[in-house]
């Protein structure tokens, strides 16, 4: 199963990824955390990527798709492994067409498809509060926001105890740069997936539990014999 989330920064893919991850069998495909920890081991991609994501600017999409090529192949041999791996959550990732048409390809290539697209709706004016107040673990994924999803101590992660930061590119230079391409860019794959039936919406401005509900309902299948009537 291949599972795209979709929605503005500040939507709370991130945080909804944390709690779908386990509940849906998937591993996840999160391309701005890959390039987050690129950037912390200082490899020579994780550098280049760096200074792009401070100014709240796109890696170049074959950079990126060559990134989501090699998990790929990673999630190809967990899966040899352990059955309870059923595929993969991507979160920020495709953020342009071509992007969207080269995962088509490379899942293409393994008799694989993107199965649900999930879009998580939150009214534009709400994001820019949501992201002033995101912290994020200094280890990693987990995510937080200072009066929406606040954690146990203040400042520090509930599930690792590393101290919570700000991620670097949610000033507000970088955030308006970062939400002008999101709506510029990203955006238009909506009509790209409504196109072939794969695009759900969801309430995005809904407390954190039922937005987690409302996608596992819109990406199990429907069972075969639903809604026939006779
Ligand atoms: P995110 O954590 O998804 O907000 O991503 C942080 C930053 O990583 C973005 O602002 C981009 O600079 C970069 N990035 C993440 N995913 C992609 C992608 N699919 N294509 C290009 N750049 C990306």
């Amino acid at each position: 199963m291949h599972v795209i989330l979709m929605g503005p920064q500040g939507s709370g893919k991130g945080t909804q990824a944390e709690r779908l991850l386990p509940r849906l069998g998937l591993v996840s495909i999160a391309t701005g955390e890959l390039f987050r920890n690129a950037a912390r081991l200082g490899t020579p991609l994780g550098l280049r990527a760096k200074s792009l994501m401070d100014r709240g600017e796109l890696v170049p999409d074959d950079v990126t798709i060559g990134l989501v090529e090699e998990k790929l192949d990673a999630l190809g041999v967990l899966r040899s492994r352990d059955p309870a791996v059923l595929g993969a959550l991507y979160d920020g990732f495709p953020r342009t067409e071509a992007q969207a048409r080269a995962l088509d390809d490379a899942l293409g290539r393994r008799s694989e498809r993107v199965d649900s697209v999930v879009l998580i709706d939150v009214p534009r004016e709400r994001l820019v509060e949501r992201l002033a107040g995101r912290r994020v673990c200094a280890n990693g994924g987990h995510v937080y926001h200072t009066v929406f999803n606040p954690p146990k101590v203040e400042g520090v992660c509930d599930i690792c105890g590393a101290p919570l930061v700000q991620r670097a590119d949610d000033t507000p230079d970088a955030v308006r740069r970062r939400l002008e391409t999101y709506f510029r860019t990203t955006e238009p794959l909506l009509a790209f997936y409504r196109g072939r039936g794969l695009l759900k919406t969801v309430d995005g401005d809904a407390p954190i539990d039922e937005v987690t509900e409302a996608i596992v309902r819109a990406v199990q299948p429907v069972p075969s014999g639903a809604g026939r009537v006779g």
